[in-house]
């Protein structure tokens, strides 16, 4: 099978070495393979992403030699594509709107002791799946702003177990509730992260989805989408998140750390790589 990778930065900040290094093991991996490595822009949050600093990323890429097959699909172009598969789900029932501000989860949640947590923190309490049909009507007739949830419980039912393959950590059993009922559409936009990034992967034929580990819990829900939606479930390789030799991650307050600071210091693409393969832990010193 042919293989297809790609790199999904979103667009807000320079591209710094800890996304460099992902965009390399995408680029190497179809590289070496004779295979296809995509970009995508996941510029979804239309009011943070921007596109001076898309443009300095893909500059940056190709600056770095990472050459890209294709046109590069920028997923605010797509949002019809997210809503026709929200509109799929919401027509089986597995999904919800949810009316609750911040402030009234963070309250429901104080509320109720013993609340369960995942990796992004609490979940949410579930509010709102507990209106009548009738309350929800109204209140959407009314106006009122609101995103989609998806109902986690009823979701993992229809989808049965599952699990996935990633190349580090082996074979993963699929956890449906790891994210509790989380937001497949926000108020601002058709779409989530987790919707749109399914969607796309899907659409583009992606084979090997690179990533850093700090994504792995969110695969659960991604495999838990693609199975719901009927798609073929990718493999996964989830790498190490770069870090100094104190072990602590960098991030994208990091300055230095940011490819275009690297070049005016005089680094050649290659120092660059090396420097981040480096700090990954994949070559050594
Ligand atoms: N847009 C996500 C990020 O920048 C990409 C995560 C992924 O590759 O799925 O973190």
């Amino acid at each position: 099978m042919k293989i297809v990778t790609r790199f999904a930065p979103s667009p807000t900040g320079e591209l710094h070495l800890g996304s460099a290094y992902s965009a390399w093991v995408g680029w190497h991996r179809a590289r070496e393979a004779g295979g296809t490595f995509l970009v995508r822009i996941e510029d979804i949050d239309v009011r943070r992403c921007r596109r001076d600093d898309e443009l300095s990323i893909l500059a940056d890429l190709k600056w770095l030699g990472f050459d890209w097959d294709g046109p590069v699909r920028r997923q605010s172009e797509h949002f019809a594509d997210y809503g026709r598969v929200l509109d799929r789900l919401d027509a089986r029932g597995l999904l919800y709107p949810c009316f609750c501000s911040r402030a009234d989860i963070a309250r429901e949640i104080a509320a109720s002791a013993g609340a369960p947590h995942g990796p992004d923190g609490p979940h949410y309490p579930g509010t709102c799946r507990h209106l009548s049909l009738e309350q929800r009507r109204a209140r959407l007739r009314a106006g009122e702003e609101h995103c989609m949830r998806l109902d986690a419980a009823k979701a993992a039912a229809e989808a049965g177990p599952y699990h996935f393959i990633d190349e580090t950590h082996g074979r993963i059993e699929g956890e449906p509730l790891l994210l509790g009922d989380f937001v497949i559409a926000r108020k601002d936009t058709p779409t989530s992260y987790h919707l749109a990034v399914t969607v796309d992967d899907h659409l583009q034929g992606v084979t090997l989805v690179t990533r850093g580990e700090d994504v792995l819990p969110s695969t659960h829900v991604h495999v838990l989408l693609q199975r719901l939606l009927g798609y073929e479930t990718p493999l996964y390789a989830h790498h190490r998140l770069l870090t100094d030799p104190t072990g602590r991650r960098f991030a994208k307050r990091d300055r230095d750390m940011t490819i275009g600071a690297m070049r005016k210091a005089g680094l050649s693409p290659q120092q660059v790589i090396d420097r981040a393969r480096r700090l990954a832990g994949e070559l050594v010193a």
